[in-house]
């Protein structure tokens, strides 16, 4: 059998796989091997459906050393006035020209597609999955687990509903090929199902809006309302700077003042940070969707949604849920966007010996997260101790792992999480001083660029040094056990 030798191995291609080995290997001088099932790189964009798009600005995401997008602002659409989202063709091609122009032409970077990683015996083996050979690979450093979110995405994963014969059940990435629907035999349907209530059914919903479809035409199955992130709060650059830094008192100030999770939601509500689609709703996920106020104001015109908790079976001409069953007309087209996006895992050490299992230590930002760790793995590399258990255990301290929240509950702990891996970092000199010149960033250098005299921004900044002081009160209540 043959053997490969490198100093890391990183399964996984994805965003958070690649954004690891492009600053690891622009800050060290370690081997590294980065191996994908897939064939190309990108991970789950490359079967996302064709009118996705980032729901965060493009300036933001990807890898450290290669921009995304023209940071240019949208002049026209739903996303008006905001930093453009990169499509899911972009976000594709970007990492494809991340592997090309930025990893292998250091020299230290292997690329190998279509390769599966098994562990055999405690050592990890690549086999290719079109001719079935295996390679040992020895790793002289760490494997990198690039894959713990196991993202799942409606083109890939299995319903968890039934699909009775003779009913059309799609993931959206058949929508927009509908115009070949022509033909005798797949007329286009007159009805569209939509199942699911995450970002992807949102994008679905939009899509067949803008597509010219009155909304009546639209059933809209919502097992849970969700509260939802105003994407304005998102915006880098000095324009948004009352609302992005603004929006991070408003969350410091919400968990401090509020005594259940629900008001503070409804008071970061009043203070335009989140947004849901119903206001006589009580949402009971979070799952930071985020979105514009020009696409909820736009969602609000589907008037048929279904709230009977989740859909058991699809037939022609039916919806069954767990008591209750709904007609639709006949021919209706049921659109699948119930895949649950991340896995919600439980949390585990980032450094590990000989490993390190990659997890968000900023939430929502994976590439951000991923480039941190190799920045901390870099850094003790360079110092001489990456590895031992003194400096794994100064890494973990600084890089705790926020745990995703799915319903309302688990959002305090989240940001709590967030706050605290952030004041931790404000005090590594070193660290704050390469957050602030990481493009995977988006804000640190702001602070910088406000003037003396600059009133309105020194006061949003005034507001939020307030409520930090807040936040250990704020703690005792939301991370008690
Ligand atoms: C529609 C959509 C829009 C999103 N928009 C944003 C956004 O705007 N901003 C943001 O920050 N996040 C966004 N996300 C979250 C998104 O999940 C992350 O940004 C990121 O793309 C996830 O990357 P990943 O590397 O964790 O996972 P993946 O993309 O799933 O990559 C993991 C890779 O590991 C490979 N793999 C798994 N196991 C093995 C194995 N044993 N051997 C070999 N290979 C293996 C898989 O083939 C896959 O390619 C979005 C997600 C979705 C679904």
């Amino acid at each position: 059998m043959d053997t490969l030798d490198t100093d890391y191995l990183v399964i996984g291609a994805g965003a958070v796989g690649l954004a690891f080995a492009d600053t690891l290997a622009h800050e060290s001088t370690a081997q590294i091997l980065v191996v994908d099932r897939r064939g190309t790189p990108g991970g789950h964009w490359n079967d996302a459906y064709g009118f996705v798009t980032l729901h965060q600005p493009s300036a933001f995401y990807g890898v450290a050393s290669l921009p995304l997008g023209g940071g240019r602002i949208d002049r026209v659409g739903l996303n008006a006035g905001f930093h453009e989202l990169a499509s899911g063709a972009e976000v594709s091609g970007y990492f494809d020209r991340v592997v090309r122009q930025s990893l292998l032409p250091t020299g230290r970077v292997s690329w190998r597609p279509m390769c599966e990683v098994r562990e055999v015996d405690g050592e990890p083996r690549l086999v290719s999955l079109l001719t079935g050979q295996e390679t040992r690979v020895r790793v002289r450093r760490r494997v990198v687990d690039a894959t713990y979110y196991g993202t799942t995405i409606p083109a890939t994963h299995t319903p968890g509903f039934a699909v009775a014969e003779g009913a059309r059940r799609v993931p959206p990435n058949a929508l927009p090929g509908l115009w070949q629907a022509r033909q005798a035999d797949s007329p286009l349907p007159s009805h569209f199902v939509v199942l699911g209530a995450g970002k992807t059914a949102m994008d679905t919903v939009l899509w067949l809006l803008q597509s010219g479809l009155p909304p009546e035409r639209i059933t809209w199955v919502m097992p849970r309302d969700s509260w939802l992130l105003n994407r304005r709060v998102t915006q880098p650059g000095l324009d948004f700077f009352a609302d992005s830094f603004g929006s991070q008192a408003a969350q410091m100030e919400a968990l401090a003042r509020s005594q259940t999770v629900d008001e503070v939601f409804e008071r970061l509500e009043a203070e335009q940070v989140m947004l849901r689609i119903d206001p006589s709703r009580r949402p009971t996920m979070f799952h930071y969707a985020t979105v514009a106020e020009a696409e909820v104001a736009e969602l609000r015109r589907v008037t048929q949604v279904l709230r009977l908790g989740r859909v058991q079976r699809v037939e022609p001409g039916a919806l069954v849920f767990d008591t209750e069953r709904v007609p639709v007309p006949e021919d209706s087209l049921f659109i699948d966007c119930t895949a649950s996006a991340v896995e919600r895992r439980p949390s585990v050490p980032l450094f590990q010996p000989g490993r390190l299992v990659l997890q968000m230590v900023r939430i929502p930002q994976p590439a951000f997260s991923a480039a941190l760790v190799a920045h901390l793995e870099a850094r003790a590399l360079a110092s001489g101790d990456a590895g031992t258990p003194e400096s794994d255990a100064a890494c973990n301290a600084l890089c705790a792992p926020v745990p995703l929240p799915d319903t309302l509950d688990g959002y305090p702990r989240a940001t709590m999480v967030n706050m605290a891996n952030q004041m931790q970092w404000g005090r590594d000199r070193e660290l704050r001083t390469w957050i602030r010149q990481c493009r995977l960033d988006g804000f640190g250098q702001l602070v910088e660029q406000v003037a003396p005299d600059d009133e309105a921004r020194q006061a949003v900044l005034a507001r939020l040094g307030t409520a930090a002081r807040q936040m250990p009160f704020a703690a005792a209540r939301w991370m008690a056990p």
